[in-house]
This record gives C-alpha cells, sequence and structure tokens, in this order.
C-alpha cells in the first residue's frame, strides 16, 4: 500500500512525507490490527465511537504513539466521549456538533483536532456540510465556538468520478486558509493524492475486505 501512494505520490511530484496513511480499521479482526501494528502503523481511522472504544483503548496503553481519528459521524450526546479519546475528529458538520465539541473541549482542557467535513454531492444519506454552507460553517467554529479548525473531509458519491469532489474540497479549504485534505479511499487515492490530500483513509485495500 505505502509502494502505491509513494508512486501516486511521486507521479504529481508531491513529496511522500506530506501524505499520512490513515489505516481505517472498522470492523476489522484482531489479527489484523496486530499484524498492522507489528508493522508499525500507528495511525487508524474508525467511524463508531463505541467500536473504537472496545478496539483500542486497550491498546493505547501499549502502544504510546497510536493515533486515532474518527471518521464517521458524531451525534452531539458523543461529543465528550469522543473528544477525550481521539485525536482528531473528522465530521464536524454542525454548529450543535460544534457547540457540544466546544463544551467538552473546555471541560478537558484539551480539543482533538477538527476537521469539517463536506458533503461535497450533497446526497441526503451521507453527513457533511453541504458546499454552500461550508464557510459559514468554518466561520462559525472558528468565531462562535472558539476551536480551531484543521482542515476539511469528504467522501465523494460512490457512483460519481471523484476527482469534482477532492477539487472542491481544495478550493473550500484554499479560501479558509486550511491545508489539511482528508479525502481519498482504497477506490480513488491516487486522484485524491493529485488534488492535494494530506490524509488518505485506506481500509480494505490495507487490512484485506471487512468481514
Ligand atoms: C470505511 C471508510 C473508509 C475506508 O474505505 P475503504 O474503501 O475500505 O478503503 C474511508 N473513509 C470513511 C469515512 C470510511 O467510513
Amino acid at each position: 500500500m505505502l509502494a502505491r501512494i509513494a508512486a501516486a505520490a511521486e507521479t504529481v511530484a508531491r513529496p511522500l512525507s506530506d501524505i499520512n496513511l490513515v489505516a481505517v480499521s472498522k470492523q476489522q479482526p484482531d489479527e489484523r490490527i496486530e499484524a498492522m501494528l507489528a508493522c508499525g502503523q500507528r495511525l487508524f481511522g474508525e467511524n463508531r465511537v463505541q467500536e473504537a472504544l472496545v478496539r483500542w483503548r486497550e491498546r493505547r496503553g501499549r502502544f504510546a504513539d497510536l493515533k486515532l481519528r474518527l471518521i464517521g459521524p458524531l451525534q452531539s450526546n458523543k461529543a465528550w466521549e469522543a473528544a477525550a479519546f481521539f485525536d482528531a475528529i473528522e465530521s464536524v458538520d454542525r454548529p450543535k456538533l460544534a457547540a457540544a465539541l466546544a463544551d467538552a473541549a473546555q471541560k478537558l482542557g484539551r480539543c482533538p483536532e477538527l476537521l469539517v467535513q463536506v458533503n461535497t454531492g450533497e446526497e441526503p444519506q451521507k453527513s457533511g456540510v453541504i458546499p454552500d454552507q461550508a464557510d459559514a460553517l468554518i466561520h462559525a467554529v472558528r468565531e462562535e465556538f472558539r476551536l480551531p479548525v484543521a482542515g476539511l473531509m469528504c467522501i465523494p458519491p460512490a457512483d460519481e468520478p471523484p476527482a469534482m469532489h477532492f477539487a472542491l474540497l481544495a478550493k473550500i479549504a484554499a479560501r479558509n486558509g486550511l491545508s489539511m485534505l482528508s479525502m481519498g479511499m482504497s477506490g480513488d487515492f491516487a486522484t485524491a493524492i493529485r488534488f492535494g490530500a494530506t490524509h488518505v483513509r485506506i481500509g480494505s485495500s490495507l487490512f484485506g475486505e471487512r468481514p
């Protein structure tokens, strides 16, 4: 996988060090997680808070340099739990959640890295702020809730070419002064790297199909 990422980066003359491989461990069996850790991988993505706690709470103690990113939708009533556990939350998509995270950050005295998720395809079943409202949400997170925004995340529609979605996310990021772009999965990471991805979220191509 690393070789494929390196090749994609080289094709567009981007340094490999700019691109972080987030190993998406959701639903994967323990032996595959352990194998990945044994290979030295330390950056992982999970899409559910409870599942992540079960999988990673004990392992956190064994690997001090472990970094966990929440890449799935987050309910406001779980904001505290998520803020306490994750190093990054990639799915900030509404003011109510930002408010809950601001409250959690204050109580915890720390805040994970926050990314705003943009629903670039405006799909009703998907989380994320619609592109038209992205600037306003980023502004509100920063100014109203006083939280730093690290970057943006998107999941393009499964049945469309991803390039225009990645380009749109990069454009919204640029005009808001954001450099972190979480985009690209097993099927489209090379395109995402071409459009500036700093974090590619790879599950099945790395671990094998989810059972
Ligand atoms: C599951 C998931 C991935 C990984 O998908 P693969 O196709 O298995 O690489 C990436 N991002 C999000 C948000 C996911 O839920």
